[in-house]
Protein backbone atom coordinates (compact mmCIF):
# COMPACT_ATOMS: atom_id res chain seq x y z
CA UNK A 1 0.00 0.00 0.00
CA UNK A 2 1.88 3.08 -1.09
CA UNK A 3 -1.12 5.31 -1.59
CA UNK A 4 -0.52 7.07 1.92
CA UNK A 5 -1.72 10.45 2.16
CA UNK A 6 1.20 12.99 1.40
CA UNK A 7 1.99 14.64 4.74
CA UNK A 8 3.71 18.48 4.64
CA UNK A 9 5.31 17.82 8.00
CA UNK A 10 8.67 19.52 7.68
CA UNK A 11 8.71 19.84 11.69
CA UNK A 12 9.21 15.93 11.78
CA UNK A 13 12.94 16.75 9.05
CA UNK A 14 15.58 18.25 11.58
CA UNK A 15 17.43 19.43 8.19
CA UNK A 16 14.27 21.51 7.04
CA UNK A 17 14.93 23.38 10.19
CA UNK A 18 15.95 26.93 9.57
CA UNK A 19 15.09 30.33 10.64
CA UNK A 20 12.93 32.42 8.76
CA UNK A 21 14.07 33.50 4.90
CA UNK A 22 13.36 36.94 6.09
CA UNK A 23 14.13 38.14 9.40
CA UNK A 24 12.04 41.02 11.23
CA UNK A 25 11.86 41.80 14.84
CA UNK A 26 8.43 43.06 14.86
CA UNK A 27 5.23 43.05 12.88
CA UNK A 28 6.01 44.40 9.56
CA UNK A 29 3.20 45.40 7.14
CA UNK A 30 4.00 45.14 3.44
CA UNK A 31 2.68 44.97 -0.21
CA UNK A 32 3.20 41.43 -1.99
CA UNK A 33 2.04 39.54 -4.82
CA UNK A 34 0.59 35.95 -3.84
CA UNK A 35 2.26 33.47 -6.22
CA UNK A 36 1.64 30.08 -5.47
CA UNK A 37 -0.30 28.56 -2.31
CA UNK A 38 0.11 24.88 -0.60
CA UNK A 39 -3.20 23.52 -1.77
CA UNK A 40 -2.15 19.94 -1.22
CA UNK A 41 -3.14 21.08 2.92
CA UNK A 42 -5.03 23.62 3.08
CA UNK A 43 -6.67 23.14 6.74
CA UNK A 44 -6.09 20.53 9.90
CA UNK A 45 -8.25 19.07 12.43
CA UNK A 46 -8.63 20.39 15.92
CA UNK A 47 -10.31 19.67 18.65
CA UNK A 48 -13.82 21.15 18.69
CA UNK A 49 -13.01 22.07 22.51
CA UNK A 50 -9.76 23.03 23.37
CA UNK A 51 -8.78 23.24 19.46
CA UNK A 52 -5.53 20.87 20.36
CA UNK A 53 -4.90 19.16 16.72
CA UNK A 54 -5.96 15.71 15.88
CA UNK A 55 -4.72 13.28 13.86
CA UNK A 56 -6.68 13.00 10.04
CA UNK A 57 -8.15 9.81 11.23
CA UNK A 58 -12.00 11.11 12.05
CA UNK A 59 -12.57 8.40 14.51
CA UNK A 60 -9.70 9.51 16.94
CA UNK A 61 -11.14 11.97 19.64
CA UNK A 62 -9.45 14.49 21.68
CA UNK A 63 -7.31 12.49 24.46
CA UNK A 64 -8.22 15.48 26.73
CA UNK A 65 -11.25 16.11 26.45
CA UNK A 66 -12.71 12.42 26.00
CA UNK A 67 -13.83 12.22 29.19
CA UNK A 68 -15.81 15.52 28.66
CA UNK A 69 -17.18 14.35 25.39
CA UNK A 70 -18.34 11.07 26.25
CA UNK A 71 -20.82 13.34 28.12
CA UNK A 72 -22.63 14.73 25.22
CA UNK A 73 -21.70 11.49 22.62
CA UNK A 74 -23.70 13.37 19.72
CA UNK A 75 -21.49 16.54 20.09
CA UNK A 76 -19.01 16.57 17.11
CA UNK A 77 -15.98 16.06 18.26
CA UNK A 78 -13.74 18.02 16.08
CA UNK A 79 -13.72 21.01 13.62
CA UNK A 80 -11.04 22.53 11.26
CA UNK A 81 -9.09 25.21 11.16
CA UNK A 82 -6.97 26.62 7.81
CA UNK A 83 -3.36 26.90 7.95
CA UNK A 84 -2.39 27.76 4.58
CA UNK A 85 1.57 27.92 3.13
CA UNK A 86 1.82 30.41 0.35
CA UNK A 87 4.79 32.16 -1.20
CA UNK A 88 4.67 35.29 -1.76
CA UNK A 89 6.39 38.45 -3.89
CA UNK A 90 7.08 41.20 -2.19
CA UNK A 91 9.51 44.33 -5.24
CA UNK A 92 12.51 42.44 -3.68
CA UNK A 93 11.98 38.45 -2.75
CA UNK A 94 9.53 36.05 -2.74
CA UNK A 95 10.01 33.42 0.11
CA UNK A 96 6.81 31.18 1.82
CA UNK A 97 4.55 32.25 4.64
CA UNK A 98 2.13 30.69 6.95
CA UNK A 99 -1.11 32.23 7.48
CA UNK A 100 -3.89 30.28 10.23
CA UNK A 101 -7.34 30.70 10.30
CA UNK A 102 -8.12 34.19 10.94
CA UNK A 103 -6.24 35.42 7.88
CA UNK A 104 -7.00 32.88 5.93
CA UNK A 105 -10.51 33.45 6.13
CA UNK A 106 -10.33 36.75 4.87
CA UNK A 107 -9.03 35.15 1.44
CA UNK A 108 -11.08 31.86 1.28
CA UNK A 109 -14.86 33.59 2.48
CA UNK A 110 -15.52 30.85 4.84
CA UNK A 111 -14.84 28.98 7.37
CA UNK A 112 -12.22 26.03 7.09
CA UNK A 113 -14.85 23.14 8.11
CA UNK A 114 -16.78 24.85 5.08
CA UNK A 115 -14.79 24.96 2.54
CA UNK A 116 -13.88 21.30 3.59
CA UNK A 117 -17.27 20.24 2.64
CA UNK A 118 -17.37 22.03 -0.52
CA UNK A 119 -13.94 20.03 -1.48
CA UNK A 120 -15.56 16.92 -0.72
CA UNK A 121 -18.17 17.58 -3.44
CA UNK A 122 -15.87 19.56 -5.66
CA UNK A 123 -12.82 17.31 -5.24
CA UNK A 124 -10.51 19.94 -7.50
CA UNK A 125 -11.39 22.88 -5.00
CA UNK A 126 -8.43 22.78 -2.98
CA UNK A 127 -6.18 23.69 -6.67
CA UNK A 128 -8.94 25.76 -7.85
CA UNK A 129 -9.11 28.18 -4.48
CA UNK A 130 -5.04 28.01 -5.21
CA UNK A 131 -5.22 29.25 -8.48
CA UNK A 132 -7.61 32.23 -7.64
CA UNK A 133 -5.98 33.39 -5.18
CA UNK A 134 -2.58 33.72 -7.29
CA UNK A 135 -1.92 36.92 -8.42
CA UNK A 136 -4.27 38.71 -6.02
CA UNK A 137 -2.18 42.07 -4.36
CA UNK A 138 -2.33 41.97 -0.58
CA UNK A 139 -1.15 43.59 2.01
CA UNK A 140 0.19 41.82 5.07
CA UNK A 141 1.64 41.85 8.43
CA UNK A 142 4.43 39.86 9.18
CA UNK A 143 5.23 38.49 12.51
CA UNK A 144 8.10 36.27 13.50
CA UNK A 145 6.70 33.19 14.97
CA UNK A 146 7.59 32.45 18.35
CA UNK A 147 7.87 28.83 18.20
CA UNK A 148 11.62 28.63 17.49
CA UNK A 149 10.98 26.04 15.15
CA UNK A 150 9.03 27.53 13.19
CA UNK A 151 10.40 28.30 9.97
CA UNK A 152 8.31 30.74 8.19
CA UNK A 153 6.94 34.01 8.68
CA UNK A 154 3.45 34.21 9.91
CA UNK A 155 0.67 36.26 8.32
CA UNK A 156 -0.91 37.97 11.24
CA UNK A 157 -3.44 40.12 9.15
CA UNK A 158 -4.23 40.64 5.47
CA UNK A 159 -6.13 43.01 3.38
CA UNK A 160 -6.74 42.12 -0.37
CA UNK A 161 -5.93 45.89 -2.32
CA UNK A 162 -7.87 44.76 -5.49
CA UNK A 163 -11.20 46.22 -5.45
CA UNK A 164 -12.30 43.40 -7.44
CA UNK A 165 -11.45 40.95 -5.10
CA UNK A 166 -13.33 38.27 -4.25
CA UNK A 167 -13.32 35.34 -1.71
CA UNK A 168 -11.81 31.77 -3.28
CA UNK A 169 -15.47 30.09 -2.44
CA UNK A 170 -16.75 33.18 -4.14
CA UNK A 171 -14.82 32.73 -6.86
CA UNK A 172 -15.29 28.63 -6.81
CA UNK A 173 -18.74 28.89 -5.75
CA UNK A 174 -19.44 30.64 -9.73
CA UNK A 175 -17.11 28.60 -11.60
CA UNK A 176 -18.83 25.15 -10.00
CA UNK A 177 -22.12 26.98 -10.97
CA UNK A 178 -21.24 27.35 -14.64
CA UNK A 179 -19.82 24.04 -15.10
CA UNK A 180 -23.28 22.55 -13.26
CA UNK A 181 -25.53 24.62 -16.00
CA UNK A 182 -24.04 23.19 -19.06
ZN1 LIG B 1 -9.85 18.61 23.28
Amino acid sequence: MSNQPMKFDETMNPQSRKRPLLEIDKPTTMMCTVVAVDHATLCYRVCALCERTLPENPTTACKYCSFTNSFNPTASGSKRLFRVLMSIATDTKVFVVIMFDRAARVLFGCSADEFFDFAKIHPYAAMAAGRALEGEMLTVTLTTPKNGNAQHLRVASVVPLSSSFQPAIETLRQLYREKGVS
